[in-house]
């Protein structure tokens, strides 16, 4: 079983419950090994902060998992943040967030929103035209080759507003995957996104919102390496990934251990 979680939000961003002792905790009581704690990350301007935590957080942000490192020496704890691709912020985020002592381990890329062909930032929870997911698949190769992130969570969640499959989807997800097998960073089969409730899409497929198994398929005809994560939003969603495990089983994925990703523990 995978006996890590690296996508690990508190209730500093708003719309998750617990501190992190409370995501340590539970993560012992459910065996896991290690914890990575990937809150949404602040921006300086203040964008999107109805979710993410405030920049005037971040130093009890990571206060709270340092204290957690003394309380939970059992359980390898990195600290980390997952954040937005802005390519206004790609020196922003290295100064203040990976170079900056006692902050991040690790950066972990989300692509929630793009910036679509016109210039102008688009969500992508609400994709239906399936050219946009060509927009997003170019601006998530965009923060790959970026090299700040570790890794990129939920990488197919362009697929959330129930597109179809057609030769753009098709094409997105080969150049995620290209991406991901040339700069070798790995890719998430987002665990929590395996319980949703089934869709029928706009092509009449009945699937997942995501991991959509279409992009997965493309994904397993390159030399890809996946993490599995729960995006842990509550401590009880710890744990909880046997659907993400058996997806990465059927395609004969490489899932990245502890080690392979942060190095051997001191
Ligand atoms: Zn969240
Ligand atoms: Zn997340």
């Amino acid at each position: 079983m995978t006996n890590y979680n690296f996508h690990t939000h508190t209730y500093h961003c708003k719309h998750a419950l617990g501190a992190p002792k409370d995501y340590c905790q539970a993560a012992l009581a459910k065996g896991l090994t290690a914890l990575g704690f990937s809150d949404h990350a602040p921006h300086p301007d203040g964008k999107w902060d109805a979710v993410r935590m405030d920049i005037s957080e971040l130093d009890t942000y990571f206060q709270e998992i340092h204290q957690c490192q003394a309380l939970f020496p059992r359980l390898h704890i990195h600290p980390g943040l997952e954040c937005e691709y802005r390519p206004d912020l790609g020196d922003f985020q290295k100064d203040n967030f990976l170079q900056t002592p006692g902050r991040c381990e690790y950066m972990a890329l989300a692509i929630h929103d793009f910036i679509n062909l016109q210039g102008e930032w688009t969500s992508s929870w609400r994709l239906h035209d399936t050219r946009q997911y060509l927009e997003y698949a170019r601006f998530a190769v965009q923060g790959m080759s970026s090299g700040l992130y570790k890794f990129v969570v939920h990488p197919d969640l362009f697929f959330v507003g129930g597109g179809a499959w057609d030769d753009n989807a098709a094409l997105a997800s080969k150049l995620i995957a290209e991406a991901a097998s040339a700069l070798n960073i790995p890719l998430e089969i987002n665990a929590s996104g395996a319980h949703r409730p089934l869709i029928t899409d706009l092509g009449g497929k009945i699937r997942r919102p995501f991991p959509h198994l279409n992009f997965w398929e493309v994904v397993a005809h390159y030399e890809v390496r996946v993490v599995i994560s729960v995006d842990a939003h509550r401590p009880d969603d710890l744990g909880d990934v046997s659907d993400a495990e058996a997806l990465a089983r059927y395609f004969d994925f490489h899932v990245v251990t502890e080690e392979e990703l942060f190095g051997q523990p001191n």
